[in-house]
């Protein structure tokens, strides 16, 4: 048994079932033994790959973004650019080179990565080394330098912990992680006895006994830290992760090990755990916060407003040997079976600031 499955065991034995944030939040980012601070998990001979690390092309586009929204915000001297969960630094990399197309927005440019895992920042700071802007490293947005800002993030908020409800005699109980009578050092679900009161699960309007809704804490807090920067100073937010267009009903949350689907509550800290982002929850937190959002549009939507077909024959004239790679890349970006619809881009922003170039319908 790992060390971790050992402690929350004992854990639930002092203070009875953890709910499912808890889990989340221990089986990711514990310390000592959790998924993030002991690896680097990306990658093909990691757990799983993400958008900027199958192709350049993904991080070039989020940095013609990135510039297009520096020159909608009137070219200010100093712009903070800020990622959300940057993993190992490809993305922001890739983006510095289509940054590069004007010389004023590099020299504004003060990059702030916002990581949890010390293992990740070393990697991060390793493939910005010649990062053409400065580069610091925080915990949390609410330390990023005042100023207008540029923020990103790319599969940051399926890692955000969520709750779980389930419906029950009519009223909502949250689902909570609990020692299995029946087996020894084993983990199950169960229902807590009260039923849940104060928590807004409106969405799920409708839902019948059984039925299991998912709440995500974590995007409402980002809403509002968002909505305080961007009252201050102008600031365009774009966020693309893995998730439905409005709330649906069901359990998303996924462990992953290795490329393998696995059971969640197996080995605490051994997989990577993620829930399915609401993005119909996150655009009624961005409207509760008076942001003006646009999208969400599906990934492949993004990536063709920006341009991916020109850059990718670009890139295939390099060499002959380039071709098929640039097509399976752009296959793996664009498949409307795989990442190209599952995954969506939605942009909240300051009131005032022109539409999002890729993401306004
Ligand atoms: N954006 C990268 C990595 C995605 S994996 C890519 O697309 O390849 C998720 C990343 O978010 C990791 O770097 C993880 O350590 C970080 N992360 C998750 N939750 C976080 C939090 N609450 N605060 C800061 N970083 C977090």
């Amino acid at each position: 048994m790992g060390n971790l499955k050992a402690r929350l065991l004992a854990r639930i034995d002092r203070e009875g079932p953890m709910n499912i944030a808890a889990y989340m939040s221990a089986c990711l980012f514990d310390p000592t033994d959790g998924f993030y601070p002991t690896r680097d998990p990306l990658g093909s001979e990691g757990d799983f790959i993400t958008a900027p690390e199958i192709s350049q092309m993904f991080g070039e586009l989020v940095g013609i973004f990135a510039l297009q929204s520096w020159i909608d915000m009137g070219r200010p001297e100093t712009v903070q650019l800020v990622e959300l969960g940057p993993g190992r630094g490809v993305m922001m990399s890739d983006m510095m080179r289509a940054a590069h197309m004007d010389a004023d927005f590099i020299k504004a440019i003060n990059i702030t990565m916002i990581e949890a895992s010390p293992a990740l920042e070393a990697v991060q700071a390793k493939n910005l080394a010649a990062c053409p802007a400065p580069v610091t490293w925080a915990t949390s947005l609410n330390d990023v330098e005042a100023g207008p800002s540029i923020i990103v993030g790319n599969e940051f908020l399926d890692c955000l912990p969520i709750r779980q409800f389930i419906r029950h005699d009519g009223a909502w109980h949250e689902r909570m992680v609990m020692r299995d009578p029946d087996v020894e050092d084993g983990l199950i679900y169960a229902r807590s006895a009260t039923p849940e009161a104060g928590i807004d699960l409106l969405a799920f309007e409708g839902a019948r006994d059984g039925d299991l809704a998912e709440y995500n804490p974590g995007l409402t807090q980002l809403c509002a830290q968002l909505h305080d920067r961007f009252a201050v100073h102008d600031g365009r937010a774009l966020l693309i992760d893995y998730g439905p267009v409005s709330s649906e009903i069901g359990d998303t949350v996924q462990a992953i090990s290795r490329h393998q689907k696995v059971d969640p509550l197996a080995e605490p800290g051994e997989a990577d755990l993620t829930a399915r982002v609401d993005f119909g929850a996150l655009s009624r937190a961005a409207r509760e916060q008076g942001l003006d959002h646009y999208g969400p549009v599906t990934q492949a939507a993004f990536l063709d407003a920006l341009g991916i077909e020109l850059r990718a024959a670009k890139l295939a004239q390099q060499s002959e040997r380039h071709k098929p790679i640039i097509a399976r890349q752009m296959h793996r970006l664009m498949d409307e079976h795989a990442m190209g619809s599952l995954f969506k881009v939605i942009a909240l922003q300051s009131r005032g600031l022109p539409k999002p170039v890729g993401v306004a319908t």
